[in-house]
């Protein structure tokens, strides 16, 4: 999602550099790309093509069309609230009920990301203007191996059955990749290794550990953001690190 608002951004900029430039060969190719506009392999097709999926675009359509520059901070503005929207739709879903598709998605926002949607508050205008800030563990400049893990586990490229179940030939639905470390006949994720599974060598890692675990049924899909952003964030990616050691 991030890469889409960058990618788009980027792309309504370098359009209105393209209108500001008094080189008339690059007029002309501009042009040019507007008349084969309705031909996929032309800049503009598929400018407007990525155009169309935004709500509330026709404004920006035209603008190209008609060769205007378009409204860097309304752009902005809308693709904004188009991302939120998206993110605040994942927001209100449990695993279960999201579509395998956008699980990923859903358990990279609701357990990693920076809260949106159901924080109370968050939609009045002065949360809204600034700028979010990233969570603790991506602003320290910590080891590389233990980044790593962290990254692994946000980005879903850990062996828990939730996800190693999801590709192989022996795939099952996402109801019955079950934990196979303990009797709780629960979903084997990110949250039940980090926090839950009564796993011998899970139990003895975190008592090792001076971090906070969360109990369970707390903050429902935030548990797990709120075990990822405690201050001692060394001790969480190490902790993190040593779990995905035990599912190499
Ligand atoms: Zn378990």
């Amino acid at each position: 999602m991030p890469i889409f608002s960058y990618w788009f951004r980027c792309t309504i900029r370098f359009w209105n550099s393209l209108l500001s430039s008094n080189n008339p060969f690059l007029e002309k190719i501009v042009r040019a790309d507007l008349l084969l506009a309705n031909r996929s392999d032309t800049w503009t097709f598929q400018v407007l093509h990525a155009l169309q999926d935004l709500p509330t675009s026709q404004q920006f359509l035209d603008a190209i069309r008609s060769r205007q520059s378009i409204n860097q901070r309304q752009f902005e503005l809308t693709l904004r609230e188009h991302i939120i929207g998206g993110w605040r739709d994942l927001d209100i879903l449990t695993p279960h009920e999201a579509h395998h598709s956008s699980r990923s998605m859903r358990i990279y926002h609701t357990h990693f990301n920076v809260p949106l949607g159901n924080t109370s508050g968050w939609w009045d205008d002065r949360k809204r203007n600034q700028k979010p800030v990233l969570p603790l563990y991506l602003r320290l400049d910590i080891p590389s191996n233990l980044s790593r893990a962290l990254s692994c586990l946000r980005l879903s490229g850990h062996n828990f059955l939730v996800q190693r179940l999801r590709h192989d030939r022996n795939r099952r639905p996402y109801e019955l990749r079950i934990c196979d470390r303990c009797d709780w006949r629960t979903i084997q994720d990110e949250e039940h290794i980090l926090l839950d599974c009564p796993h011998e060598h899970l139990v003895r890692l975190r008592t090792q550990q001076k971090l906070i675990f969360p109990p369970q049924f707390e903050d429902g899909p935030a548990r797990l953001r709120t075990f990822m952003n405690q201050p001692d964030i060394f001790g969480v990616a190490s902790f993190v690190a040593k779990c995905l050691a035990l599912f190499p």
